[in-house]
């Protein structure tokens, strides 16, 4: 067999079985078209409470970081906190 570059994808998304947000509503973390202001903040504070106290938040805020992921609240960062944070990382 030819070595490979490609690791098992349950490794990736093992920490997913931990999460606090598993089985809710994705609308919790991920806003609909046109949300803006005061519900918007609303909907990414109580996210943000969810996971504060999951026991992922770590990796979750680490794979959405590396992956770039363009929407929705992940370990606890929004999206616009993950662009600063790509910015700051250059
Ligand atoms: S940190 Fe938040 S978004 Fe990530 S798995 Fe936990 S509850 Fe879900």
């Amino acid at each position: 067999m030819k070595p490979t570059r490609l690791k098992p994808l349950l490794t990736d998304w093992q920490w997913q079985a931990r999460a606090a947000c598993r089985g809710m509503d994705s609308s919790v973390f991920f806003s609909p078209p046109n949300e803006r202001g005061t519900t918007r903040r609303r909907r990414e504070r109580n996210a943000r409470r969810i996971c504060q106290s999951c026991a992922v938040r770590t990796p979750c805020a680490r794979f959405a970081l590396e992956t770039a992921q363009p929407y929705g609240v992940w370990g606890g960062l929004t999206e616009t906190e993950r662009e600063a944070e790509h910015r700051q990382a250059g």
